[in-house]
């Protein structure tokens, strides 16, 4: 008989009361006449509107367990992108999956390489599983391939790399995603997370397919939570190797995604015309917001996705803190970044045209009146 001590209680691993838990953007702003949450980069065209009938028709249903395996969803999604959807898994949300990939792949001991503004789920997820984030310090705000193989260990078992990240909005072009797949042992996941893969209006990016299906260490991540406006039914999937699938669908929440988000995710995959909607606005915003910003004497990192981060001067009193608190009072809620150690910085997503342009009037108001 073990004998007890009688202050004993349950414990959790090493490691997961070193987590600083996910602070999600702010929504409400009391006392404002209206409110535009620009926070959480979601789309403000919202979900296709074939998203409601296919909705309404699970809904007459809802004693019925889910199908397990989310079939209509995973061949939906394999048809739009042309993949097998067995090698296909689907989450409650990509953070399910990213969570997950931490807790079927590292041991306590083992090493997760993030880049140094990276996503923040990350080391989360890397601590959750008893594992130790490695921090790889980026180069002008963008990930630097070269800093990321050098922190590579014999520990090492996973790289998560979001491209394009979030909070910076940069990305690596493809030749830079294949140079750091090549430079990393075989045993070493490379977590490809393209949750804003959509946005990105550039020839030399790709967000990972080709990849995946030349390699047995190569997982892509992918959301319905941005340009397809479900971030409220959490939707993610992941494209891997028949191994890391098959890992993935031994350790998932056998009903890890419900009845209403499989035919939601299935309907708006389906809608093409609904997503190129939302490239199109997003274009025109982005490089909008981006002038307007930069002619206020602010500096914007140049973004490829649906959010903007603007830089505010370290002294005086246009800082990041005063712009937020005085947007923030005119229903404007901008998410501050400090935790992803920009302290000196808002992130703003891409709103309505009615968003943008009235965020705009407000840091204008915001600039002139702590110039004079
Ligand atoms: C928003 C976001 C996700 C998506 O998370 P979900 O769980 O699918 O809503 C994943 N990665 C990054 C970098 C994000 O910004």
């Amino acid at each position: 008989m073990s004998s007890f001590a009688p202050s004993s209680v349950p414990t959790p691993r090493p490691g997961v009361l070193d987590i600083a838990a996910y602070v999600p953007g702010r929504h409400a702003a009391p006392g404002a006449a209206k409110i535009y949450k620009l926070s959480s980069n979601e789309t403000p065209l919202g979900p296709s509107p074939l998203v409601k009938a296919a909705m309404a028709r699970v809904a007459e249903r809802l004693e019925i367990y889910p199908d397990g395996s989310a079939h209509r969803l995973r061949e939906a999604i394999g048809e739009a992108y042309g993949l097998d959807p067995a090698r296909i898994a689907c989450g409650n949300g990509s953070d399910d999956l990213l969570t997950l990939l931490a807790q079927i792949y590292l041991r306590e001991g083992d090493e997760g390489i993030v880049s140094e503004h990276g996503f923040l789920l990350y080391p989360i997820a890397i601590r959750a599983a008893g594992a130790t984030p490695v921090v790889v310090p980026e180069t002008n705000l963008t990930v630097d391939v070269d800093a990321m193989l050098a922190a590579v260990t014999e520990r090492t078992r996973i790289v998560y790399l979001a491209n394009p990240n979030n909070p910076t909005g940069t990305y690596l072009p493809f030749s830079e995603v294949r140079r750091l797949h090549a430079g990393l042992p075989s045993h070493v996941l490379l977590v490809l997370d393209g949750a804003y893969a959509e946005y990105v209006r550039r020839e030399d990016y790709e967000a990972g397919i080709a990849l995946v299906e030349g390699a047995e260490n190569v997982v892509m991540t992918r959301t319905f939570s941005k340009i397809y406006g479900l971030a409220g039914l959490r939707i993610g999937w992941a494209y891997g190797p028949e191994a890391v699938i098959d890992a993935i669908e031994r350790t998932r929440g056998p009903f890890n995604v419900n009845a209403l988000a499989i035919e939601a995710g299935a309907a708006a995959m389906g809608d093409k015309a609904h997503v190129e909607r939302a490239q199109a606005h997003n274009e025109k915003w982005l490089g909008w917001l981006t002038q307007e910003i930069e002619a206020l004497g602010l500096r914007v990192t140049p973004s490829v996705a649906n959010f903007l981060l603007i830089h505010f001067p370290t002294e005086g009193e246009q800082t990041a803190k005063a712009a937020d608190d005085f947007l923030f009072n005119r229903g404007f809620i901008l998410r501050g970044v400090a935790a992803y150690g920009l302290p000196n910085a808002l992130r703003l997503t891409v709103g309505s045209e009615e968003a943008n342009r009235g965020v705009i009037a407000a840091l204008i108001e915001f600039m002139r009146g702590r110039n004079v």
